[in-house]
């Protein structure tokens, strides 16, 4: 990484807490996956009051005896996030959750990005995949736990971010660092573990989405409060590191949480994405917002899709700055399509006004994914 896109990735950062929102607030929608089955699963889309911000999702309870996982998990949702978007799915397969078991009757991490005409568990995978390919997240973390400690076994998971593709480490180590800083006890200190998993949901969404993703790993040798505090502080250090605003009383907050992020969570993607490809990173980036008068709606920068608004996304720009096309669509409405002009290091933001198509009819087509 230069030092000029350092210098640069750093006041993007510095300017992201003076920005006040025009998005239209909404603090919480609750909605289900496999909806009247035996593996509905809800999850919960958090967009914060205060201002834009990052697009986080996680999700635990993909193994049913993974506890800290998806009681952690239970009480994100209950946080109160001021800044960016949380989602959070705290119990994907409710199936093995019921009979506490780790995998019934298949290995839900192993089904990705799942099947629409398989058996129920890959249209389960499916679901969840459709989310975090509608939402484009710009980072993801899924909650697990271990039979054992990785510092005692290397094979054993405890206590790491396990992900699959070790580019992705750069990030990572900024945030098991925050997180360390406040475990006294080497064997609970969290490291990374690079092991590519092919079907499982973090290794789709790098390779797939270019979403950063990893497990967050405890393990269940200890006291479960322990675990679900571990699992909560690791998730507070990639809150803190993305800058995702969030108010809570379960913990306190890290020691680290004033140390001021790297740089913007939505610049690592096209970054690390660079490094993996042998290029060389953009010097500068802008950070584009593109908001609706209707939440959900579809956005588009020079036709790639970037995520549902309220989206939030990096734009590599020269000196000059960049113009980018940006359109919004949402079904019933009629599209939008307008320019925005990026600056290096620049905040641009879009609203798009969305105007019905026919007379409003009730209609869930604002909050459910829909196909591209
Ligand atoms: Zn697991």
């Amino acid at each position: 990484m230069g030092a000029r896109t350092l210098r640069g990735m750093a006041s993007l950062v510095a300017v992201t807490g003076a920005w006040l929102s025009r998005c239209p607030a909404e603090q919480m929608a609750r909605q289900v996956v496999m909806a009247g089955t035996p593996y509905e699963a809800p999850y919960y889309v958090k967009i914060g009051d205060e201002g834009w911000g990052p697009k986080v999702c996680v999700i635990g309870g993909l193994h049913g005896n993974e506890t800290a996982g998806y009681v952690a998990a239970g009480k994100l949702a209950n946080w109160q996030i001021t800044r960016g978007v949380l989602i959070v799915m705290p119990e994907a397969h409710q199936a093995a959750i019921r009979r506490h078991e780790r995998a019934y009757p298949g290995n839900m991490n192993a089904m990705f990005p799942g099947d629409p005409k398989g058996d129920a568990m890959q249209q389960l995978a499916y679901a969840i995949w459709r989310v975090i390919d509608y939402h484009r997240p710009s980072l993801l973390l899924t909650l697990h736990e271990s039979i054992g400690y990785h510092k005692r076994l290397p094979s054993n998971y405890g206590y790491t971010l396990c992900h699959d593709f070790a580019v992705l480490n750069t990030f990572m180590d900024l945030c098991l660092l925050r997180a360390n800083a406040d475990i006294p006890d080497p064997l609970h200190q969290f490291g990374v573990f690079v092991e590519p998993h092919p079907v499982c949901p973090t290794y789709c969404a790098w390779s797939k989405l270019r979403i950063p993703a990893t497990s967050i790993e405890t393990c269940m040798e200890d006291d479960l409060a322990l675990r679900v505090q571990y699992q909560l502080m690791m998730c507070m250090a990639f809150f803190d590191e993305a800058g995702l605003g969030y108010e809570q009383t379960d913990l306190p907050r890290l020691s680290t949480a004033s140390q001021a992020p790297r740089t913007a969570l939505e610049v690592w993607s096209p970054h690390l994405l660079a490094l993996e490809q042998g290029r060389t990173p953009p010097a500068s980036y802008g950070i584009l917002r593109v908001g609706a008068n209707v939440a959900g709606a579809k956005v588009y920068v020079d036709g790639y899709y970037k995520g549902c608004t309220p989206a939030s996304t990096a734009v590599a720009t020269s000196d000059a700055g960049r113009r980018v096309k940006v359109t919004v669509k949402l079904e019933g409405y009629v599209p939008y399509t307008g320019e925005a002009d990026v600056a290096p290091e620049g905040y641009p933001t879009v609203i798009a006004e969305l105007t019905p198509v026919l007379p409003a009819a009730p209609s869930t087509a604002a909050t459910e994914p829909g196909p591209d």
